[in-house]
């Protein structure tokens, strides 16, 4: 498939209270005009110079997505027009990204990364840590993020049992955490799990928010 059959086959197929990220990390311009052209507007990237350099050189309503590790140091370069920040997993990032929205006169949307996989490669929180930051005064008062989800990535393995067990494990803390911190705040509404290999299951598991690359654009070649 084309990558606007592709784009138009999740279209139609994902339900819709299931938003799709197309994920163009290291894919050229022209593919995301190709997926643009079809009505895609959300796109995810990893790497702040690389979605800088999109932003510029792409219409200004499409909506950015940092679904990579994010160092503190570089918020400032995504704070004046990123769309959601997936990967937030410290206190730390947290405060230098209300610094900058601060700056720029905006809310900046983020989305809290979990540590549910067996790898340790995997970046986030674990839960114990990430309720204990969710009470503490710093996170209070934080005055322009918006804290509107949890993300998180299942191991990558072949093993469906073990992936569906971290996702129902990430949707249990999601509607724990809505029903008790966030419970005052509507926006907290977003879960941010699946990918091309695994969104079926993610979205089975409760997915609001699948972040799909390869079954997009094709595999990614690194060099
Ligand atoms: C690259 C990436 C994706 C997309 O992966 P695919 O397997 O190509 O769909 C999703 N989420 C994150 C955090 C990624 O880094």
């Amino acid at each position: 498939m084309s990558v606007a059959e592709s784009i138009l086959y999740y279209k139609k197929n994902l339900s819709e209270d299931v938003v799709l990220v197309a994920v163009s990390k290291t894919k050229p311009i022209e593919a995301i005009e190709e997926a643009y052209e079809v009505g895609q507007r959300i796109f995810g990237e990893n790497k702040v110079q690389e979605m800088v350099d999109k932003y510029e050189r792409l219409p200004k309503d499409i909506y950015w997505h940092m679904i990579g590790h994010m160092q503190s140091n570089k918020v400032k370069y995504i704070a004046p027009f990123v769309s959601l920040i997936h990967g937030v997993d410290s206190l730390k990032l947290l405060h230098t990204i209300d610094k900058e929205g601060k700056k720029n006169n905006r809310i900046i949307s983020c989305l809290l990364q979990v540590h549910i996989a067996k790898e340790r490669t995997k970046f986030g929180f674990d839960e114990q840590s990430l309720k204990e930051i969710i009470a503490s005064d710093g996170f209070k008062n934080l005055t322009n993020i918006q804290v509107k989800g949890l993300m998180g990535m299942a191991t990558f393995t072949d093993d469906e049992d073990m992936v569906r067990s971290e996702f129902r494990t990430l949707k249990r803390l999601f509607d724990q955490l809505k029903n008790s911190h966030f419970k005052e705040n509507r926006a907290f509404d977003t879960l941010s799990m699946g990918m091309s290999n695994d969104h079926f299951i993610a979205i089975e598991e409760g997915s609001t928010m699948v972040r799909i690359g390869s079954s997009i654009f094709g595999s990614r070649i690194y060099p």
